[in-house]
């Protein structure tokens, strides 16, 4: 099986997400488990340095044909870092990537986009596919990430082949959907007949994740629940009909994570190491289990000291490292916590993000008014982000919506017990803990309220004083839940099989 993805991230040459995650491990996990070729394209933004990289540009421009108009590109080659068989990837080189400082828009607003990035992606795409047209071997399946690349399913499909490829489309978040004018869509050479509402049409304008869903031959998102929920009004950004009316063709994987950077006995971001491996965790008894977590308790004193947080074992330590934005529920995390703080709730809060400026200053009242209690830290501060991981005692994802979610995986291998809303990825790696039958990673609630949250982070810091042993057994059971990326690359895998065979 060979297969070439076209994204518009990839880490660590660009990231701004989750995305430039997945496609820095999954081409690697492709190929781990028997595909004979994995090759990523994506573009050369002005902050990837070649040199820095190790890429080699090659010699040849490829000209590139968007809606008749013809660019010369060029190509940076270099390989994804890491052990394993090689994954090629190639950077398109062309001044409206490189002469940008940001990837999107602007560095000071990412969010507004820059007008023409239309055109840019669809350069992207053309390139993409223009590339593949030359490879030998040919790649047997097209493999597109969101909206950036939802026209390449389509150009893909509009070019000349021997062999035409299999196309698969991955919805990493659907509520970016890539909208601009009919016009312009249709001057980068989509053909008329497919702008109406059968094809990519949306509300009067041109949907390039559209492109992605309607064309392609299997539809994937990034974790089982995401797919059901995105058939639904509720989750489905107004794609829903379009999705439900192409169900049968979607599934669900798990995003995996990279576990070579987030497990707390070889993180050098840590003040002191702790944990094993989960088959090594299984076997320990209670007793050297818990004098292994002994280190996850220096951790907590470091974290308390570091963020001026009273040094006080025994109380619960709440964490949180998120995007400060409507999806992430931090309207609600900072109603609940207004809330619990005037209650005088026995609990330390410490929260790493950045976001909209309203939740900034928000968050930052709060933080003046219980300089004691509740921690803040409005910076991208990836070292702090293991420490918080390592030194808290529950990690809270209040989520609106999540696709997958990574934090809360990280977390449990680190013995940080989620507490999170059960949406999407939440709901397919957390289980909700009971007492009872000694089962469950973590807490769990489904309504968007204040009440709800209330009540999960109750249950939690009842389970965390009661009952020793009951929490131990929770930690572990935890840190040995394994979401590593094999599992999840078989499943792509077979989702190429049944794109080649039509189904
Ligand atoms: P999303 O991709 O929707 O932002 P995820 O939970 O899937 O959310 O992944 C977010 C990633 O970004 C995680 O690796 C998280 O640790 C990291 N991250 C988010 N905000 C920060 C921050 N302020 N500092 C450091 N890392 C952050």
């Amino acid at each position: 099986m060979n297969v070439l993805h076209v994204a518009s991230e990839v880490a660590p040459f660009s990231k701004t997400g989750g995305l430039g995650d997945v496609l820095a491990a999954l081409p690697r996990a492709l190929a781990q488990q028997g595909a004979s070729r994995v090759t990523v394209v994506s573009a050369r933004y002005g902050s990837v340095d070649p040199q820095r990289h190790g890429l080699a540009k090659r010699l040849r421009k490829l000209t590139v044909n968007v809606g008749g108009q013809h660019f010369e590109v060029g190509l940076f080659e270099g390989r994804l870092p890491g052990p394993g068989p090689q994954v090629t990837v190639y950077l398109v080189d062309h001044p409206l990537f490189s002469d940008r400082p940001g990837v999107y828009g602007p560095p000071s607003n990412p969010g507004e986009g820059y007008p023409d990035n239309a055109l840019r992606f669809a350069l992207l795409s053309q390139a993409a596919i223009s590339l593949a047209r030359e490879l030998s071997p040919r790649p047997d399946v097209i493999h597109a990430h969101d909206w950036q690349a939802g026209l390449a399913v389509y150009y893909a499909q509009q070019a000349e082949w021997e062999t035409p490829p299999a196309t698969v489309f991955t919805v990493h978040n659907l509520m970016f959907q890539g909208l601009f004018s009919l016009g312009e869509v249709q001057s980068l050479g989509v053909r008329p007949e497919l702008l109406t509402p059968d094809g990519i049409e949306f509300y009067g304008q041109a949907s390039l994740i559209k492109a992605g869903l309607q064309l392609a031959d299997r539809l994937t998102t990034v974790s089982p629940r995401y797919a059901q929920e995105i058939c639904t009004p509720e989750f489905g950004y107004r794609l829903d009909g379009v999705m439900r009316a192409r169900s049968g063709r979607l599934s669900g994987i798990l995003n995996g994570v990279d576990y070579d950077r987030w497990s707390p006995w070889i993180d050098g971001a840590l003040p002191a190491r702790f944990g094993k491996p989960p088959a090594e965790l299984e076997a320990l008894s209670e007793e050297a289990f818990a004098a292994d977590l002994s280190g996850k308790a220096r951790c907590k004193a470091e974290l308390q000291r570091e963020l001026s947080l009273p040094v006080r074992p025994k109380t619960p330590l709440l964490v949180m490292i998120s995007r400060l934005t409507e999806q992430k529920g931090i309207d609600l995390l900072i109603e609940w916590l207004d809330a619990e703080l005037q209650n005088r709730g026995e609990f330390q809060f410490a929260l790493l993000g950045q976001g909209e400026p309203a939740f900034e200053q928000r968050l930052r009242m709060l933080a003046e008014r219980y300089p004691t209690r509740l921690a803040l830290r409005l910076s991208f501060d990836e070292g702090l982000a293991h420490r918080l991981e390592a030194g808290g005692d529950f990690f809270l994802m209040p989520s609106r919506f999540e696709p997958c979610g990574l934090n809360q995986i990280y977390s449990m291998r680190y013995g940080t017990i989620p507490i999170v809303r059960a949406v999407g990825g939440l709901y397919d790696t957390v289980v909700d803990f009971d007492a009872r039958s000694r089962s469950g990673t973590g807490f769990t609630f489904l309504p968007f309220t204040v009440a709800a949250v209330t009540n999960a982070v109750r249950r939690a810091l009842s389970a965390y004083h009661s009952d020793e042993s009951s929490f131990l057994a929770l930690q572990k059971r935890a840190m040995r839940a394994d979401f590593g990326w094999a599992t999840s690359a078989r499943a792509y895998l077979n989702v190429y099989k049944q794109a080649q065979s039509g189904k």
